[in-house]
């Protein structure tokens, strides 16, 4: 089997991670026979200094031409004064946009032996996936900043949700709890807000739209309590579904309980086209060449990337496992070393190579 990937390094450390990424599916490909093509293009801090935009059009046709796109991450300082759609999350917005990445789904999960990197004093089992909107609400409404009538500065932003759109990522939150343990939160901010209500209606009217739904335990939660909720018990969770904004806002601190940025992956998908694959974190400047970089973001991105795009789930899993032995062994970069005995710091491209040795 042959597969094109469209990979954007980016700027930071996304270039190293992915270098990583690719050394494993490359393992993959050689073991299990598949030809994976890669074509490298340009977004964010680096493609405004090569090209003068984040965004080029040879990247959205590359990557609309895909099967699957890799992205490290991007952004940087010297990025940072430009005007806003001349700096690199323009970049990250409009390819969002042009692939109709409407889903994203953040699987938060702390691995056994990482416990100790958890901020939680006794965290219990925590495993859930955030499905978070992602091309609708503020991000993407009508906004302005103004000087009003009576002289003041002003700026507002619109919070707006059409049906479908609910519908779409509701029907993808229950997609993926049939394949886990079938308990999903919807969470939004219905006692305040008219976007939240037509939300918490759109939602329990596709759960008793399809009867294989009713496997699946529905329940809102105001994100208030939500995000108080996954400080006291994160074990509670299994799917999270929630907008766009709520989503950013609760994927990070949801990304804290697992000890580190740089443990965890995500996918943003479409209805029926190319997905987009990428790790939680940004480009992290503080440590971009120098080796420290933690890839198994990266890697695990990569995993979800062989599960939801090319339905290679023995491979996924394969990937996933190679990480768990790498840990068990005891080796951390160093964002996870907490200087326990039996564990020692390795660093980007090790780590790597380390994944790449375990898949045996
Ligand atoms: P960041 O995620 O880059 O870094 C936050 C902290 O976590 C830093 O101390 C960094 O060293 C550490 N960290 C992050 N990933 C790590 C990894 N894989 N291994 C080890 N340590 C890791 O967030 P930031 O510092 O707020 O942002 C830096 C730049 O990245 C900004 O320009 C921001 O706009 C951009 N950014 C991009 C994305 C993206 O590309 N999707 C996401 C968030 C931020």
């Amino acid at each position: 089997m042959k597969k094109n990937i469209a990979v954007i390094g980016g700027d930071g450390i996304g270039v190293e991670i992915t270098v990583e990424a690719r050394k494993v599916l490359n393992k993959i490909a050689a073991k299990f026979n598949y030809e994976f093509n890669y074509t490298d293009v340009l977004m964010g801090g680096i493609a405004i200094d090569e090209t003068g935009v984040p965004l080029p059009d040879e990247t959205v046709k590359v990557c609309k031409n895909s099967d699957a796109v890799l992205l490290g991450a991007v952004g940087g300082p010297k990025w940072d004064t430009g005007p806003g759609h001349l700096r690199p999350e323009a970049g990250l917005l409009g390819i969002r946009a042009a692939l109709g990445l409407f889903a994203n789904l953040r699987p938060v999960k702390l691995f056994d032996v990482l416990a100790d990197a958890c901020v939680l004093k006794n965290p219990g089992k925590i495993d859930m996936v955030i499905v978070r909107e992602l091309i609708g609400g503020a991000y993407f409404g009508k906004r302005e900043t103004y000087t009003d009538d009576s002289g003041a500065r002003a700026a507002y932003d619109t919070m707006l949700y059409r049906d479908w759109e609910i519908e779409r990522i509701a029907k993808a939150a229950f997609k993926l709890a049939l394949k886990r343990s079938g308990n999903v939160y919807s969470v939004d901010k219905a006692n305040v807000l008219d976007s939240s209500r037509l939300w918490r209606e759109v939602v329990h009217a596709t759960h008793t739209s399809n009867p294989e739904y009713a496997k699946i335990t529905l329940s809102d939660m105001l994100v208030d309590n939500a995000a108080m909720q996954l400080v006291r018990d994160p074990s509670q969770f299994d799917v999270i579904v929630t907008e766009n904004l709520f989503g950013d806002i609760l994927s990070d601190e949801a990304s804290v309980l697992t000890g580190s940025l740089g443990m965890l992956p995500s996918a943003s998908v479409s209805e029926s086209g190319v997905g987009l694959y990428e790790p939680c974190h940004g480009s992290a400047p503080d440590i971009a060449g120098q080796n420290k970089a933690n890839p198994l973001a990266m890697i695990l991105s990569a995993a979800m990337m062989l599960r939801l795009s090319f339905d290679m789930d023995a491979e996924a899993a394969a990937i996933e496992a190679a990480v768990e032995q790498v840990l068990a062994k005891g080796f951390r970069t160093g964002d996870i070393y907490r200087g326990l005995e039996g564990t020692r710091v390795v660093g980007c491209s090790e780590m790597g190579d380390l994944v790449v040795d375990n898949l045996g």
